[in-house]
């Protein structure tokens, strides 16, 4: 692991900062992104968080003071001025969407603070790796380590979210014994588990249940038994007025079939498509998504498409997930 005194020198000694992250951020991205804001703000930085996405609206609760921007062209002029960029929650730039160009042409000191596979190499400096189970742990780590600040109950609230979220409430393979002392000094500053945990999963719209419906009925299995596939058209979408946010964490009842491995949902966006994968043990389909332009972890990855329809792609899914489905220990991975 690098040592976290190279990062705190580098943030001492510049003055303006950019926080990104990746498209529809979830609790880990934002999470991450305002612990380190207030990190950066209670040393007397100047910070801003630009995002690709709008924050989904389940999660808008973590932006109390309304600090996080949604990128638009009147931005560019923040991407110039700023000394360094940070990258949260992600490992490639395609991930930042419609900023890719300008954060590729961003001229200060870039760094990339994230617990995804397979890094592509564009940062200047980089932390954490896949052995984290959140962005927001190693946010923690960074600042338990360097003492650059106390941390106090506004971050741990951001950082509780965010490690909350990332390992499916503490159920995920990389919920350790060190995550779970994390989360203990994360309760002793006050955070309440019952707030954060009613607030992101108990407050959808009535609509999302019954797209999670219209979701369900589509499940189909192949024919090995050991993959199983969903579907939601824009037609279902529009039909139960939805948005991306809403898909959260429908493809997982995919797994929750016996036998089943392998779990695929194809969502259909305006000019393409979105894949999700999630497998049980130790089957990789960060590698699956790799083979359609994606990424992601072990258990959990996915990619997005664009001019690509979900009849177009749905067979050739299924047929590369087979390679990846266990068949007596011939896999090797
Ligand atoms: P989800 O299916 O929840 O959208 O994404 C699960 C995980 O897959 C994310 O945490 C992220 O690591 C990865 N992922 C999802 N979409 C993409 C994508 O378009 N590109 C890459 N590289 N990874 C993705
Ligand atoms: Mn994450």
């Amino acid at each position: 692991m690098k040592n976290y005194i190279e990062l705190k020198n580098i943030i001492e000694n510049h003055n303006s900062f950019i926080l990104t992250t990746h498209v529809n951020p979830d609790a880990d991205a934002l999470g991450s992104e305002l612990a380190l804001y207030y990190t950066l703000n209670k040393i007397g930085k100047e910070v801003s968080i630009i995002n690709h996405s709008a924050t989904p609206y389940n999660l808008e609760f973590m932006d109390k003071e309304k600090v996080i921007m949604k990128f638009d062209e009147t931005k560019k002029i923040l991407f110039e001025k700023a000394e360094v960029l940070i990258f949260l929650d992600l490992n490639q730039t395609n991930r930042v969407v419609s900023m890719e160009n300008v954060v590729k042409n961003f001229n200060g000191f870039k760094i990339c603070i994230d617990h995804h596979q397979d890094p592509e190499d564009f940062a200047d400096l980089f932390y954490g790796g896949s052995e984290y189970s959140a962005t927001g742990e190693i946010i923690y780590e960074f600042i338990n380590e360097t003492n650059i600040i106390k941390l106090d109950y506004e971050i741990a609230y951001q950082l509780y979210a965010a490690i909350m979220t990332d390992t499916g409430s503490f159920r995920f393979e990389r919920t350790s014994p060190k995550i779970h002392m994390i989360v203990a000094e994360l309760l002793k500053l006050g955070v309440n588990p019952v707030e954060i945990y009613d607030k992101i999963y108990n407050q959808f719209h009535f609509s999302r249940v019954k797209l999670l419906g219209d979701a369900l009925s589509t499940i189909n299995i192949d024919s090995t038994g050991k993959i199983a596939f969903m579907f939601l058209t824009k037609e279902q979408q529009g039909k139960n007025n939805s948005v991306e946010a809403d898909v959260d964490g429908f493809v997982n009842y995919c797994l929750t079939i016996k036998d089943v491995e392998i779990g695929i949902l194809i969502y259909e966006l305006k000019d393409g498509i979105k894949i999700s994968f999630r497998s049980k043990g130790n089957i990789p389909v960060n590698k699956l998504a790799v083979e359609f332009g994606g990424g992601g972890h072990t258990n959990a990855s996915g990619t997005r498409l664009y001019n690509v329809t979900i009849d177009d792609i749905k067979d050739k899914v299924v047929e590369s997930a087979k390679k990846y489905i266990s068949n007596g220990g011939e896999n090797d991975f």
